[in-house]
């Protein structure tokens, strides 16, 4: 389909964009990867005028802050920083091994060419990688609003529907803050696809801690069950504080999973079929990332 005309905006500061988004309040739309954007305008979605923020100086870094000690205790992650940035950041890859791992697994190279992490948490598929995955790492999201006012919520206030978030039309997300922890960590994400590179039909990912004596921060983020990515929250709680979890604890923990979510059937795929996979990639994920720790 042909998209309609609309306007475009190339601002170079937040301060300018906010005039934009004013002057065309309700009617303007960020840009950013345009990966889902223009596919919306494309299936008729019609979009008046368009703000492309990536000339906006700021928001493709990745900062590192650091306790007393030196540690590095969380990391800012702008949000034009691509799917590539992340995969390929040091800083990323050593601190948060698990937003590295699922960054390299979206989609297709030129999707993550091009892929923002602040237009994928903005879009909010229920079943994008990194809307799992934020849940998991428990980010926060930075967002700015007229005036340069800033606020940030977790991911989990974040998300609230199908394509629907709680940014308001004149707010732009300007990065997006995960906790690092200083304790051995064990993480991993599976998801299945009907083809290699298709988005995921359910995704299934797992972060947790070991501070030498028993298990803690149990995160099971699950994404592609629901109207948004959720946290397992019960079935994280038959794990946390324990000493230690057998392969008996983490089947019990994939069968609760599928007593409580339910991902979509479709005509490629069964319920019973996409059921079975969804206690199969949990229990994997979960074997994964105990074994990192204990291993
Ligand atoms: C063929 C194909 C395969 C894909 N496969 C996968 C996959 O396997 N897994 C997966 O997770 N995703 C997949 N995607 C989606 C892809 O990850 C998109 O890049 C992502 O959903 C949107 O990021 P973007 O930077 O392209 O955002 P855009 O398309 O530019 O924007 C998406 C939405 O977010 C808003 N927005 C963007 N940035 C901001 C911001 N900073 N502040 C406020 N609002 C903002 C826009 O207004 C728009 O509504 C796929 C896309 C395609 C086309």
């Amino acid at each position: 389909m042909i998209i309609e005309p609309f306007q475009y905006f190339s601002p170079q500061s937040l301060d300018e964009a906010f005039e934009i988004l004013s002057e065309h309040h309700g009617e303007a739309k960020i840009i950013a990867g345009g990966q889902s954007l223009i596919p919306l305008m494309k299936m008729g979605v019609e979009v008046p005028c368009i703000v492309d923020i990536k000339k906006i100086p700021g928001l493709k870094a990745i900062e590192l802050s650091k306790d007393g000690l030196g540690n590095v205790s969380s990391i800012k992650v702008g949000a034009l920083v691509t799917y590539n940035d992340i995969e390929g950041s040091n800083p990323v890859k050593k601190n948060l091994p698990l937003l590295a791992k699922t960054a390299s697994g979206i989609g297709h190279p030129l999707i993550r060419n091009r892929g923002t992490i602040g237009g994928s948490l903005s879009h909010c598929d229920p079943a994008a990688d990194l809307c799992a995955t934020a849940l998991a790492l428990n980010a926060r999201i930075c967002i700015t609003g007229p005036g340069l006012k800033t606020r940030s919520i977790s991911a989990d206030e974040f998300f609230k529907g199908p394509l629907e978030t709680d940014l308001q039309d004149d707010e732009i997300l300007t990065a997006v803050e995960f906790p690092v922890s200083a304790m051995k960590m064990g993480y991993d994400v599976q998801k299945l696809t009907l083809g290699h590179g298709d988005f995921p039909v359910f995704i299934v990912s797992v972060s947790l801690h070991n501070d030498g004596k028993k298990f803690t921060d149990i995160a099971i983020a699950l994404g592609g069950v629901g109207e948004t990515a959720v946290r397992a929250g019960e079935c994280e709680s038959l794990l946390n504080g324990r000493e230690s979890i057998t392969d008996e604890d983490i089947l019990e923990v994939s069968k609760m999973i599928t007593e409580k979510y339910d991902p979509p059937s479709s005509a490629e795929l069964s319920h019973d079929y996409t059921l079975d996979m969804l206690a199969v990639y949990t229990r994997k994920a979960l074997i994964n990332a105990v074994q990192m720790v204990t291993g």
